[in-house]
């Protein structure tokens, strides 16, 4: 156990190991209703053919997600965020994760440009949002809400709130980034369950959103590791530098 001291003087012990995904480490603490999500460089792109590390990307993402995730909650959106406790560590709300993951798109690009022949940067006339089913061993394939409700992924009720916080979100993001000259593309959320409560879990981060400037639409997100375009840890820099400015 590894004793990680947080600002408000209380302590959080670090406990056994839950879960290791691409991008995050989870573990136990001993408060059985939270865990410490540890951010990595490690990045990975189509389907984890792709890997790669991107340097301080951790310590950056949870930089990034931490202010976001406040932010979000003092605009009304519940997350699951409690403290930043280190550099690469986030305590958060154990949640039980709602298999469905979220995207979010103002401007066309990515999965919605190959599937629907629209042009890269199109402006969309509405926010699109769509399902994924989170499944690495099926891809992570586009779903429904009849598809939901058939695989018992989530009660009507629960994807009503999720998809009300999605939008909310989307506005409240696309506001907050474009005062600091980042138009924002798309998105993925997470929600899951905690006491009775859907709860924006995960990250939110360059790794998750595709960021853009405003000017010269330069790509400041995960993109320059997917198709190699270089400077990519500058990107993650920059966007954080704005988002502190
Ligand atoms: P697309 O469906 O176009 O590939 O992705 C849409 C948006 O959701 C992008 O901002 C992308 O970064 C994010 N996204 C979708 N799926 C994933 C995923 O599995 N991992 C991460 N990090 N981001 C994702």
């Amino acid at each position: 156990m590894i004793e990680t001291d947080n600002r408000i003087g209380d302590k959080v012990k670090k406990g056994k190991k839950i879960y290791e995904g691409k991008a995050k480490i989870l573990y136990e603490t001993d408060n059985p209703d939270l865990v410490i999500q540890e951010f990595k460089d490690d990045a990975t792109a189509f389907d984890a053919t792709k890997r790669g590390t991107i340097k301080q990307k951790g310590v950056i993402n949870n930089e990034i997600s931490s202010a976001l995730f406040q932010m979000l909650e003092l605009k009304g959106i519940p997350t699951h965020f409690v403290k930043k406790l280190s550099d690469r560590e986030m305590l958060a709300k154990r949640l039980d994760i709602v298999l469905v993951e979220v995207t979010m798109r103002n401007i066309a690009a990515g999965g919605l440009s190959k599937s629907l022949g629209i042009e890269e940067g199109t402006v969309l006339k509405t926010p699109v949002l769509e399902y994924h089913y989170k499944s690495d061993p099926l891809h992570d394939p586009l779903i429904n809400d009849y598809h939901i409700e058939m695989l018992g992924l989530a009660t009507a009720k629960e994807m009503k709130k999720i998809k009300d916080y999605s939008f909310s979100v989307n506005e409240i993001l696309r506001d907050f980034f474009g005062k600091v000259g980042l138009k924002l593309v798309d998105f993925k959320l997470e929600f899951g369950r905690f006491k009775g409560k859907i709860l924006l879990g995960d990250e939110i981060s360059p790794d998750t959103c595709r960021l853009w400037d405003k000017k010269t639409n330069e790509k400041l997100d995960k993109d320059r590791f997917r198709r190699d375009l270089g400077r990519i840890e500058e990107a993650y820099q920059e966007v954080l530098k704005r988002i502190k400015s």
